[in-house]
């Protein structure tokens, strides 16, 4: 650190010009997040110093908090479930799979995910020691119900769906899912974080939240399609057991118990997130949705007119498409100033995520410098 003060100005001056390194969300293909809605962003500003890790401070953003979880809860078909608003969907999945092994108590145990399973359940595995056993992907890429079965044992702590997988948006057989937790007495977590705000207003009805018997926890990031600030996660259990078996004695705060994985957490997030869902409603949510749908159709139908095929038919706003050289097309897409990204192997493709920042414009333009590149390259 320097020695000398630098005055007000002179920092700012500093600031800005680094964020004018920051590239533009206009051409972001590749992310998750999206540009707040700006009522979000007002109530984010109004609660940035509260601390919701000492609610007795704060009983008004605490509150918020309790009416978010209540209304995800509300929306995912269970009007009485216990969570709170988390840092995003890493946390919220440590933290279900935390509470689905200190629930189960057994030593050396694992997880069943999906092979399309986020790498932050790689990180689980090391941080609460647990082997993750990845089951294999059917053609549509969801995963095969025989091959979770066939990973199961008594060691075994959780089974893990996707409603909404990062790469291909796919939505895993969770009611086929919920049978073998069933049978097996096992805990079921739904990573929900980018599907959750996505498939409720789908006209489709993909049966995976709490309405099915067996979900016992999911994972919703309204900083994702719920249009709200960095860093809002959210964590929902189907029932209070679960939310006790991670909580801790606390000491010193005006709360004798804590369940969340960090101490002192923002509550700016939450006052954010239930400032967009208030301000929207189911029919703005929809509304966004039915905006990113129609993206990701016009995407499609202009890569085909170009001979290039999704690598499944779009189920939400997440694309894979199938290119020629994906890694080549990726960096020369990149050098154009367009942020994609890429799917793992075995399916390599371009990924593309048509978030609410996207227009049509852009997106013929993206078409065009596409086309170009494979053109090129072949
Ligand atoms: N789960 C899924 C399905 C995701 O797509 C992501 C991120 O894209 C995560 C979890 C991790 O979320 P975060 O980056 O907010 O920790």
């Amino acid at each position: 650190m320097r020695d000398k003060a630098l005055s007000e100005d002179e920092v700012m001056r500093i600031l800005e010009k680094t964020r004018e390194r920051d590239y533009s969300y206009d051409r972001f293909f590749s992310t998750m997040c999206t540009l707040p809605h700006p009522i979000a962003v007002r109530a984010h500003d109004m609660f940035l110093e509260t601390n919701l890790g000492d609610p007795g401070l704060f009983p008004g953003v605490a509150e918020l908090e309790e009416r978010v979880v209540q209304m995800l809860g509300e929306m995912l078909g269970c009007p009485d479930a216990c969570g709170y608003i988390s840092t995003g969907g890493t946390e919220s999945n440590i933290q279900a799979i935390r509470a689905a092994r200190n629930e189960a108590g057994k030593k050396n145990g694992n997880i069943v995910v999906p092979a399309s399973a986020h790498f932050s359940f790689d990180k689980i595995g090391d941080l609460l020691s647990l082997e993750v056993r990845k089951a294999e992907l059917d053609s549509e890429l969801k995963v095969d119900l025989s091959s979770v079965e066939s990973l199961l044992d008594d060691r075994t702590v959780a089974l893990v769906g996707i409603a909404g997988t990062t790469e291909f948006g796919q939505v895993d057989p969770i009611v086929g899912l919920a049978v073998l937790a069933a049978e097996q007495g096992l805990h079921l977590h739904v990573d929900a974080a980018f599907g959750g705000f996505v498939l409720p207003f789908l006209e489709r009805d993909w049966r995976w939240d709490f309405r099915v018997k067996g979900v016992s926890s999911i994972t919703i990031d309204p900083h994702k399609m719920g249009m709200s600030t960095i860093p809002a996660g959210g964590l929902l259990f189907r029932g209070q057991e679960c939310l006790s078996a991670l909580e801790t004695e606390t000491h010193y705060l005006t709360k004798a118990r804590q369940a969340s994985l960090t101490g002192t957490r923002s509550g700016a997030a939450a006052a954010a997130t239930y400032a967009v869902m208030m301000h929207l409603g189911r029919e703005g949510f929809k509304e966004m949705v039915d905006y990113c749908m129609d993206l990701t159709r016009h995407l499609v139908s202009g890569a085909r007119l170009i001979g290039i095929e999704p690598v499944i038919e779009p189920i939400m706003n997440v694309v894979a498409l199938k290119v020629p050289r994906p890694v080549d097309v990726r960096d020369e897409l990149m050098k154009r100033d367009w942020h994609v990204s890429m799917t793992r192997e075995p399916n390599r493709a371009l990924r593309l995520i048509l978030m609410g920042h996207m227009t049509h414009a852009n997106i013929d333009l993206f078409l065009e410098d596409l086309d170009e590149v494979c053109r090129e390259l072949i």
